[in-house]
């Protein structure tokens, strides 16, 4: 039922994850942009000679604009809304041109910033004086505020266009407008990466270097079970590839035998064997191919030791792995304690996962960057989860061949 509950909850963070760039607003689309400018445009129109609107679709962006004929040929307010692949809207943009009503562009500027400092009254300004494609945006200000319920910035600049003479040696004059254009922050908390462990520990957390065990237990509940706790990439391989899902699916499935080994590290083992046994001669051994669900749980219930060590280490050495829990029977680890504590918690989980691979007999090289024999000076999580998913679909592989499940 957990299982259930986890992967509910990850799919729709899997789908937002990958529509992530550029960013968007989540509750408006393209739909509901060009629905408002319809409704927009019916008050308008209900009047006799109120101005034409010109409208202009493209598949990630709509334009529209006043058209008040020979009095504004080229002097109209435009809006315009940017779209992802997806539909949403990525960014809302106004642009007024300067004469409108009798106002300069610094006039228009300043009425602007001034009505948004009601929204924030310390916003951030810029000098420097952005250029693209023979315009210039100067005096870009960005203000905070909120729309449609998600956090944006708005920048405001002064769109300047360069009047040149007949040659094009000399500016002779300038003319443009006010750009005002709002954009959300970048969705990110969306598709976070799991670090947390149930309710027992949360690899985020600072006092995770007072319990290395914990890492441990991390560890195994990753490689004995990653469809629970890497959902984001487990999920992906299922959502990118639906017709194979069954099959990706069982590549995430460490075989019975390794299973059954590694739990013995779980101070659970011999509960959860117990009650095994018991499902086991209550409903009958289930036949299945895959041994995904035979229970290996005859009377062994030694359980196997974990067991951390602190020491210095030489050079940039941070922890090293001793021995393979396939042969010893013992998880070990050496730890820098003084170097362990400098390094980030992302960088402190790369580098523990690293040596735990050793420690279930991954060498150098094998599996993706995780296995590289140096380390980078920083790690984020979702290179901590990206490679940690690298190494352990490799690793279940590695050990369904030994186990002769292909
Ligand atoms: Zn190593």
């Amino acid at each position: 039922m957990k299982k259930l509950i986890l992967l509910l909850l990850f799919i729709p963070l899997v789908s937002f994850g990958q529509s992530q760039e550029p960013p968007f607003f989540l509750n408006y689309t393209s739909q509901d942009a060009i629905k408002s400018f319809n409704a927009l445009k019916a008050r308008a129109e209900s009047s006799s000679d109120g101005p034409k609107f010109k409208t202009n679709i493209t598949k990630n962006s709509f334009e529209w604009s006043l058209d008040f004929g020979e009095y504004s040929r080229t002097r109209v307010t435009t809006y315009t809304y940017g779209f992802n692949d997806n539909g949403n809207v990525t960014y809302i943009q106004q642009y007024r041109p300067d004469q409108w009503a009798d106002k300069s562009i610094d006039q228009i500027y300043d009425e602007e910033c001034l009505k948004l400092r009601e929204y924030d009254n310390n916003p951030k300004k810029s000098n420097k004086s952005l250029k693209y494609k023979g315009v210039f945006l100067k005096d870009p200000i960005n203000f905070r505020l909120q729309q449609y319920d998600q956090n944006v910035t708005v920048t405001i600049a002064k769109h300047i266009v360069p009047q040149y003479n007949r040659r094009g040696t000399k500016i002779i004059g300038y003319n443009g407008g006010v750009v005002y254009r709002s954009y959300p922050d970048k969705v990110s908390n969306v598709n976070k990466v799991n670090t947390n462990f149930g309710d027992l520990f949360d690899l985020r957390d600072e006092d995770m270097i007072y319990n290395i065990k914990n890492y441990m237990t991390a560890f195994l509940l990753h490689i004995t079970s990653p469809e629970m706790f890497i959902g984001n990439v487990y999920l992906d391989d299922i959502v990118r590839d639906p017709k194979n899902a069954v099959k990706n699916s069982n590549k995430w499935k460490l075989n019975a035998t390794d299973k059954h080994l590694l739990e013995k590290f779980s101070t659970n083992h011999k509960f959860n064997c117990e009650f095994n046994l018991e499902q086991t001669a209550k409903y009958g051994h289930p036949n299945d191919k895959s041994k995904e669900n035979q229970i290996v749980c005859p009377s062994d219930f030694i359980s196997y030791e974990m067991k951390v060590e602190y020491r210095d280490l030489e050079d940039n050495v941070i922890a090293v792995a001793i021995g393979n829990v396939f042969n010893n029977e013992i998880m070990h680890v050496v730890i820098d304690p003084i170097k362990f504590k400098e390094a980030s918690p992302a960088k402190r989980a790369f580098i523990m996962w690293h040596e735990l691979f050793h420690t279930v007999g991954l060498d150098h090289g094998e599996c993706g960057p995780l296995m590289f024999p140096y380390t980078d000076k920083d790690y984020t999580w979702e290179d901590w989860e990206a490679s940690n998913g690298e190494a352990m679909k490799c690793f279940i592989s590695k050990r369904n061949a030994l186990q002769g499940i292909y």
